[in-house]
């Protein structure tokens, strides 16, 4: 059986790898362990968060399936950190996660050139240095021009719960054996990782009223672009979360269960996620602090189990039954299914060029979990630019390769590929240079020209973002060439809208970047904005209060840009460069970039150690 792509995995990334893949015109192959849990959400049922939400944006401008498959089975829907800048604004979505699988199966089952087979992948065929196809548990061989493997958590995957130990790739879930040695073998770098997650709890035994009430956005945002805004939400349904606390007794009782901890007592090996902590490491690491947050979260639309987020652990099972009834509304809590820990095998993606495909096997890609990251989001948005970038190998194509101030797309492999990972790596705004330029609802106007040369945004989509793009740029023109003059009549209406008086004459876009300047005055400065859908006027405004901002971060990359065309002279003194460490010298040394670009591209090569070459290589000139 041969196809042109074969990808290894079901989960967040796999499906967005195999989806790009087919829909390219790729015949497509996904192999996955168990086909009913082609994307399952391991662990919360939520998608997006802060730099996360991003992710899944961009991903959709691409023509990715996460926002779409969100908007449908999503059942609560946030903007968090609204009170701050719009920049680091995030979507956040509960989802349903019976649902989320479900619609995600049936995507895969009824896209065209795609074929999904259950079985677990145990071998590569690797043929003078090329990967060719996989061998299966049922002994198939399928051959394939390019092979993407999405393995998650599961090469050779280790459970804890306390003392006891399983070998599985989730809970209840074959662990995927073999393929790691067929990796060793390639001569890949494979590390160890881990990561936990939390208790379930039957929704019917908990006491929410004792709790406080978490709702939704009172006018949810879809994720998808593609989405109709006014009629998602008019229409979607939303379930609140509730939060509780940690208090005294929960922190005593685990704080006396150390000792049974795999996390302490060297049971665990791998290293976890720094900034998804588990309930025993912040206990640990901030003794003093009196309680800590639980977000109750429904895991379906039904409501019947709920995930006790903020309580990831792997302790035991009678620990922690005794920590739930400790928390105010859980005192008659019955546990569905116990937190656990994983460890995991992981490749150091810098083995990984920035197409995702390994250096050293030849039309073999590896994305999500499986490269070191942690969350759906990273590993989705790996899976659908290691699938666009088979499908375009195929196809004889240049790769589509995202910058850093493009997309946090762009950030994330880069980060990956040039930097490596020793901890299971999340993505943050901070990761991003120009996060200014990266606002979320920026994604379409970024990339969307991108899915719509890969065929993966129809044209109907590109001309909605063209109109939204022309909207906004009108829209600032008119602000830009409106001057204002502190005469009697306007400083009475700026009175009127309680807007501070000018003194000198402004243009429109300096009087709205004023911090008071909110949304509600601009249809009265500005009446013929009325006409504009209301998310265009938002988008207007911030791209107001941004523009000098923006301004500058366009020129730093501009300047960037041109800085990475400098050629280095050939024999240049690496050494002689102070402010450079003496592994990024040695790898300097080792492969002898001619450009400044050329060294962007070496692994751990930084930002500031290029700002610190160029540089020197002025004064040499
Ligand atoms: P997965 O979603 O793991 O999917 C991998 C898929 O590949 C599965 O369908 C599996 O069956 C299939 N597969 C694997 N090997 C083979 C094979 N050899 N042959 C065929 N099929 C195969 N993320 C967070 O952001 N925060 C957290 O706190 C967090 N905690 C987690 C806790 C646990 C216990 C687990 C398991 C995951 C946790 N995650 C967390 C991670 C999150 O689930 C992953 O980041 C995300 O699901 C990764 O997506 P993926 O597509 O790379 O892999």
């Amino acid at each position: 059986m041969t196809y042109d792509v074969i990808v290894v995995g079901g989960g967040h990334a796999g499906i967005e790898a195999a989806l790009a893949s087919a829909r390219m015109g790729q015949n497509t192959l996904l192999i996955s362990i168990l086909a009913e849990q082609v994307g399952a959400t391991s662990c919360n049922p939520a998608v997006g968060g802060l730099a996360k939400g991003h992710l899944v944006r961009e991903l959709d401008a691409l023509g990715g399936e996460m926002g779409l498959l969100t908007d449908e089975a999503g059942i609560q829907f946030r903007i968090l950190n609204i009170t701050k800048g719009p920049a680091v604004r995030g979507s956040r979505a509960q989802i349903d996660m019976d649902r989320y699988r479900v619609i995600a199966r049936n995507k895969i089952l009824t896209t065209p050139n795609m074929s999904l087979i259950q079985e677990t992948v145990n071998a590569l065929i690797i043929e003078e240095g090329v990967v060719v196809g996989v061998r299966t548990h049922l002994l198939n061989e399928y051959r394939a021009k390019k092979v993407i493997l999405t393995t998650g958590t599961f090469l050779n995957g280790v459970v804890h719960i306390g003392e006891i130990t399983q070998e599985a790739g989730r809970f209840g879930e074959f662990p995927a054996k073999g393929l790691t040695d067929s990796l060793r073998e390639a001569g890949l770098n494979v590390g160890r990782l881990k990561t936990g997650t939390c208790p379930r709890v039957d929704s019917s035994s908990i006491d929410f009223s004792v709790m406080e009430i978490q709702d939704g956005d009172e006018l949810p945002n879809p994720f998808s672009f593609r989405t109709d805004r006014a009629e998602f939400a008019r229409t979607k349904k939303q379930l609140p979360c509730y939060i509780a606390y940690t208090n005294e007794e929960t922190h005593s009782l685990i704080e006396g269960n150390f000792h049974r901890a795999p996390l302490f007592t060297g049971q665990i090996e791998g290293v976890g996620p720094r900034y998804c902590p588990s309930i025993e490491d912040k206990i640990n690491r901030f003794r003093d602090k009196e309680r800590h947050h639980l977000f109750i979260e429904p895991q379906t639309a039904e409501n019947t189990e709920c995930y006790i987020n903020g309580m990831s652990t792997s302790l035991p099972p009678d620990v922690q039954r005794a920590m739930i009834h400790s928390v105010h509304g859980m005192e008659n809590a019955k546990i569905v299914r116990y937190g656990y820990a994983i460890e995991y095998d992981y490749v150091d993606p810098t083995e990984l060029k920035h197409t995702l495909e390994t250096k050293k096997v030849k039309n073999l890609y590896c994305a999500g979990q499986l490269n070191g990251t942690t969350g759906y989001e990273e590993a989705a948005a790996q899976g659908m630019m290691a699938g666009i970038n088979a499908a375009l190998s195929l196809q004889g194509k240049e790769p589509l390769i995202l910058r850093r101030d493009e997309a946090y797309i762009g950030v994330l492999i880069d980060d990956l590929v040039t930097k490596g990972t020793k901890e299971p790596y999340r993505m943050f705004t901070s990761r991003a240079e120009y996060r200014l330029l990266l606002r979320e609802e920026t994604a379409d106007l970024r990339l969307g020209k991108y899915g719509h040369a890969l065929g993966l945004i129809d044209d109907a989509q590109m001309e909605r973002i063209e109109t939204k793009r022309s909207q906004i740029t009108e829209g600032l023109k008119l602000l830009e060439e409106t001057v204002y003059t502190p005469n009697k009549e306007f400083l009475a209406f700026l009175a009127s809208i309680d807007e501070e008086h000018i003194t000198d004459k402004l243009t429109g876009i300096q009087l709205v970047s004023r911090k008071s300047f909110e949304l509600d005055k601009l249809v009265k400065l500005i009446p013929s904005f009325a006409e504009l859908d209301p998310y265009i006027q938002e988008q207007i405004l911030i791209e107001a209060k941004y523009a000098r901002y923006v301004e500058k971060q366009s020129d730093d990359i501009e300047r960037m840009n041109k800085m990475l065309h400098i050629a280095i002279p050939e024999g240049f003194d690496f050494r002689s460069v102070s402010g450079l460490s003496n592994e990024i010298v040695d790898k300097l040394y080792k492969f002898n970039p001619p450009t400044l670009q050329a060294a962007s591209q070496i692994s751990g090569i930084t930002p500031a150690a290029l700002d610190i070459l160029h540089i020197y290589i002025k004064m040499a000139g």
